[in-house]
């Protein structure tokens, strides 16, 4: 297993007003390796002061923020890109170490799809136009769009850097400053890229704020914290925290939350498209994906083949070392999530499904140090626990289907709308099948894309907002209306002489 590779530092402490402090506690945390289980560095655990600090920190920063002008804000996003691509090797090392995921996603996806969402949304606001309109020949009717001021945002897990810039990069090009907490099982990523940015000076002091901890202390911090939006990303039972703290104290929030999405495969569909597809469903970032593909619907008709074909391609997925470029699936987050997975297994099984492949921890060689699963498939019910609960893991369960109603249906049959996928070579018949899904996004021909330019988010319980697209810039931005009597005489009724 991986040898050891260089942190820039193994200690890291918050990031509050342009300086480094420890937590004010003088509490930390252990930051580990998924794949081995060692120790890589320690995180400060930040206290309520602390994050009273960092909101205080961004509050003082705001007005100066917001005033600058567009230009120099999107050329702030525009160095924080070039920053980041010149890091870039660096960045995706730090993130499938303290993540576990392989280094080819971190540095052909997680790094690279970063830098290119800050370079969108530098360009979608230098061409954001704003708005004003004639309503009558003496009214003129301005429609400015404001920063809403500090935002708090609140990443999980899974893909720690690039939700940093799904977030970071809209927030602040529109003027607003951020109190920004990542998950306490993977910080270092964001961490690094603020010590990089603090070194190049690239923005004023206060703008950005990391501060680290644990969700139970730190995120709950900062959801009652004095910032003027929360920005969520996680599960749907803390986004619903999220939403009745946003509630309480009367501002916006945006959730992106859970999924149990339903991939779907016409007996038409291409097969090696097909396979590639269900591999990128479940098995990208070994399966911890929110919109992962994770019920997998194939026509009746060629069940028996595809099955075939699907156990022999994950018997032969290749795990094991993240850094290694040859491996493709890493460790899951941390042990207990993967026992989450393994127990998964065992309630499908009481239910009467059938494994097809995989099933269990893997323990080979120097996968037994660490929280390795054997990509896995069942075959049951969409009636199923394992159909209708999130695993977050490599585990999808295959559900025969007759036709494109029944399908539909089954797909339909969910607390969650986030992703979706449907396979087919007929584009009229896939689309049909994606307008008739109810899901905030749905792939066709191919699975877990995501380019800047596309909006991705959820219907139902999946939550609330688009990121990815510039539309989310409405969410980091209030409305201010200027209307103007132009005519020069008074228009107030009743009072207008
Ligand atoms: P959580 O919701 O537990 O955590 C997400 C983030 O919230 C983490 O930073 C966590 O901190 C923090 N947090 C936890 N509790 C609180 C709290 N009470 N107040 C404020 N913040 C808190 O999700 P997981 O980390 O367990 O991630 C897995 C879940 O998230 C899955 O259900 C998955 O579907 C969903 N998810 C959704 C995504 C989407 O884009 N829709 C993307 C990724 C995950 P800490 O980790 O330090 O405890």
């Amino acid at each position: 297993m991986s040898e050891k590779h260089e942190l820039s530092r193994d200690h890291f402490g918050l990031y509050i007003g342009g300086e480094w402090r420890e937590a004010s506690g003088g509490q930390t945390l252990d930051a580990e390796n998924p794949a081995t289980g060692d120790p890589l560095a320690q995180i400060a655990d930040a206290t309520k002061e602390d994050v009273d600090a960092a909101a205080a920190a961004a509050r003082a920063a705001f007005a100066g923020w917001a005033e600058k002008p567009v230009a120099e804000r999107s050329q702030a996003m525009l160095d924080i890109a070039d920053l980041i691509e010149e890091n870039l090797q660096y960045l995706a090392t730090v993130e499938s170490l303290d993540n576990g995921k392989p280094i080819r996603e971190t540095s052909a996806a997680d790094v690279p799809l970063a830098v290119d969402h800050f370079r969108y949304f530098a360009g979608c606001m230098r061409a954001d136009e704003g708005a004003a309109t004639m309503l009558d020949p003496n009214t003129l009717n301005i429609i400015l769009r404001e920063p809403l001021g500090v935002i708090g945002q609140i990443v999980p897990w899974n893909f720690p850097f690039l939700m940093g810039a799904w977030k970071l990069a809209p927030a602040l090009v529109a003027g607003n400053t951020v109190v920004f907490k990542p998950s306490s099982a993977t910080s270092l990523s964001i961490l690094e890229l603020a010590r990089l940015i603090d070194e190049a000076g690239i923005l004023p002091k206060g703008v950005l704020n990391v501060v680290t901890g644990s969700g139970s202390r730190a995120g709950d911090y900062l959801q009652k914290a004095d910032v003027d939006k929360l920005a969520f990303t996680g599960s749907t039972e803390v986004g619903r925290q999220i939403a009745l703290a946003a509630a309480e104290k009367i501002i916006p929030a945006t959730l992106e939350l859970g999924g149990k999405s339903a991939n779907v495969f016409f007996d038409d569909a291409d097969p090696e498209v097909a396979v590639n597809g269900v591999q990128m469903g479940i098995l990208f970032n070994q399966g911890q994906v929110c919109s992962a593909g994770s019920r997998i619907f194939i026509q009746q008709k060629v069940l028996d083949d595809f099955m075939n074909r699907l156990t022999e391609s994950f018997a032969a997925v290749k795990m094991g070392d993240p850094l290694d470029p040859a491996t493709e699936m890493g460790a899951q987050i941390n042990v207990s999530q993967l026992e989450k997975i393994v127990g998964y297994v065992d309630v499908g099984r009481e239910e009467g499904a059938r494994i097809a492949v995989g099933g269990k921890r893997a323990t080979e060689g120097a996968l037994a140090k660490g929280a390795f699963m054997e990509p896995t498939l069942m075959v049951g019910t969409n009636d199923m626990r394992v159909a209708q609960e999130e695993i977050f893991g490599p585990v999808g369960v295959v559900i025969p289907f007759k036709d494109e109603d029944e399908v539909v249906e089954m797909a339909n049959n969910s607390p969650y709308g986030l992703g979706g996928g449907v396979f087919s070579r007929s584009l009229e018949r896939a689309i049909r099948v994606a307008t008739r899904v109810r899901t905030g996004r749905i792939w066709v021909n191919q699975y877990n894309a995501f380019p800047a330019g596309a909006p991705f988010g959820g219907y139902k319980e999946s939550g609330i907002g688009r990121e990815t697209h510039k539309m989310i810039l409405d969410a980091y931005q209030q409305t201010k209306n200027i209307l103007v009597n132009l005519s020069g005489s008074p228009a107030g009724l009743p009072f207008a002489k």
